[in-house]
């Protein structure tokens, strides 16, 4: 038995065997081949391995998880025998001389950028069939050895070195229980990922990948941050206790579901939902959401080979606010750079990622890619209460020029007799030390603040969010962070506007009372964090609230405002 302690990412408790999820590389390099009938049997081979697999694989799904999702599959095969996508790759190995996998490759991205190109979305998604068709030929034709995690079809725990935000959007939570990596903080994205589909998961853990062996049974504990690596019976048990606990508070807490949030003494505020895809609305409305407060766009920007069009962003944007039936969404506009990359986009490689071109700095730069959103944004606005967010703002005249791109989209839409919402609020994130300290003159333009700790917090104490060496100064209850919070509130009130928090803290309950008391309107979480919260606020009381924030706000450190909350007798 071995324990090893990493950072609670995702709360609940797990018990399974390992399975260890490592990376190949899928790069393809152009060779020429001096036999092409050796190599069109070579991809006839790997053909016919990918048709047995995905017969096996529909097949399983078919039993496990019902015809339509067996569906999919069925798609695929009828890809891998597609005439239209064979013949030109056959044509380029006999006639160009070039390798199996460089020929597929470069013939599947011609069909994938024609279909994502396409107006209708079930052609779109025609493009992501292509892709991982593509991918599982390729592998053969590589001979890497990988799993995909959407194929993962028995129970287990994934461990990793790390998980791309868009691996952890494919785990199936039939069957994944749980997962661990060595690196990444509460904050990353992976992190977050993990609580919207509600997987317990524990990361940072330095070398849990290289302790565990596939097959171990372990213990991921996501409400301590342990991992427990071939538990003894006892400690099993006492674990499996410790899960159905949690289970029945659980339980206890979806009664708050259509229940208002409101304080003790009868303050409401608005607890609201963070997604990063449209499917996760369903999880925003399952545990009580009242808005959303934070759609992370980048992801529909992640996992694929070019830029979404307007077309397919329309669409996301369109369905989030459709599921939303009216209720607040707040759309952030693309932050990708920091720890989210887009290989597509070829970006010279920086000494200091999060310090560097991300986000709003890239939109300005690449307004070609800004418009496209903005558009999809506007046309999407009329299905629903949009708000629009910009993220990274560090100065006013990156909001102005942000606004005015927006504005002119918005005219140009209107000249082409396209309609568009009257009632769309503009607001900003608050990441940047320098705009908390600003806000008051921020408030005077913009519509909303949310904060985005997450970010905020990094940069206020120049600690890297994902860099578990320097976690010990990720510290939301630093008196610091607490006054640069108040500064934004303050300022929003004075004018007259709201402000929200969007980074984790919002949802964590030890900062919750001090953000009652700092008077924030609007606190969006993960969706597993809503109903704890709405439980939390119905036992503080405002008024009280409001003062413990005031003796916090004059403590020097922030063991000493943990102490202080932890004293709150509810
Ligand atoms: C934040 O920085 O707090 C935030 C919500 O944005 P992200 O976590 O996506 O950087
Ligand atoms: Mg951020």
């Amino acid at each position: 038995m071995l324990n090893i302690t990493g950072i609670a990412a995702s709360s609940g408790v797990a018990i399974a065997p390992a399975f260890k999820l490592e990376h190949p590389d899928f790069t393809v390099t152009k060779r020429e081949v001096a036999d092409s009938a050796a190599e069109l049997a070579r991809l006839e081979d790997a053909l016919t391995k990918s048709r047995q697999e995905l017969e096996s694989i529909k097949e399983r799904t078919l039993q496990e998880l019902g015809e339509k999702k067996a569906e999919i599959f069925a798609s695929h095969l009828l890809i891998l025998d597609d005439p239209e996508l064979l013949t030109p790759v056959q044509d380029k190995i006999a006639n160009e001389k070039v390798c199996a996998e460089f020929a597929l490759n470069e013939t599947a991205q011609e069909f994938i950028s024609m279909f994502e190109n396409m107006k209708s979305a079930y052609l779109q998604e025609r493009a992501a069939d292509m892709r991982d068709v593509t991918k599982r030929v390729l592998i053969h034709l590589l001979g890497l050895s990988y799993v995909n995690p959407a194929e993962i079809s028995k129970e287990v725990i994934v461990v990793a070195e790390d998980l791309t935000p868009s691996d952890t959007a494919q785990l199936n939570r039939k069957y994944v229980k749980g997962f661990t990596t060595n690196i990444g903080g509460r904050t990353s994205h992976s992190a977050i990922m993990a609580r919207s589909l509600e997987i317990p998961a524990v990361v940072g853990t330095k070398d849990v990948l290289e302790q565990v062996k596939d097959g171990d049974l372990i213990i991921v504990d996501g409400l301590e941050g342990t991992v427990i690596i071939n538990p003894d019976a006892e400690t099993v048990k006492q674990y499996e206790a410790k899960r159905d606990a949690h289970l029945r508070q659980i339980k206890e807490w979806r009664l708050l579901r259509e229940e208002p949030t409101t304080s003790k003494d009868g303050v409401h505020v608005e607890l609201a939902g963070n997604i990063g895809t449209p499917n996760d609305v369903d999880g925003v409305n399952d545990n009580g959401g009242e808005a959303v407060g934070l759609y992370r766009t980048e992801f529909l920007y992640m996992g694929r080979t070019e830029m979404p069009n307007e077309e397919v962003q329309f669409n996301a944007y369109k369905t989030v606010l459709e599921r939303m039936e009216g209720k607040p969404v707040v759309v952030r506009t693309l932050d990708i750079g920091g720890d989210k990359e887009l290989p597509y986009l070829d970006m010279p490689k920086e000494m200091n990622p999060f310090l560097g071109f991300r986000a709003v700095r890239l939109c300005l730069d690449r307004t070609d890619i800004f418009s496209t959103q903005l558009r999809a944004l506007l046309r999407a606005s009329v299905y629903g209460n949009l708000r629009i967010m910009f993220p990274m703002i560090a100065t006013l005249d990156e909001f102005r020029q942000a606004k005015a791109l927006l504005m002119e989209e918005k005219a140009k839409l209107i000249a082409e007799g396209i309609e568009v919402s009257d009632n769309i609020q503009i607001g900003i994130m608050v990441e940047i030390p320098a705009t908390a300290v600003l806000a008051d003159q921020f408030a005077k333009e913009v519509d909303f603040f949310s904060i985005g700790t997450n970010d905020l917090i990094q940069y206020t104490m120049a600690a890297d969010r994902m860099n578990e060496r320097v976690s010990y100064l990720y510290q939301p209850y630093n008196p610091s962070i607490l006054r640069l919070v108040k500064m934004v509130i303050d300022a929003a009130h004075k004018e007259g506007r709201w402000a929200g928090m969007c980074g984790e803290m919002a949802g964590d309950t030890t900062a919750i009372p001090l953000l009652l008391g700092l008077g924030l309107d609007e606190f969006s979480m993960s969706a597993t964090s809503i109903l704890p919260a709405r439980s939390l606020i119905s036992k503080l009381s405002k008024a009280e609230m409001e003062e413990l924030a005031a003796q916090a706000l004059q403590k020097s450190t922030a063991q000493e405002v943990v102490e202080l909350v932890r004293a709150i007798k509810l």
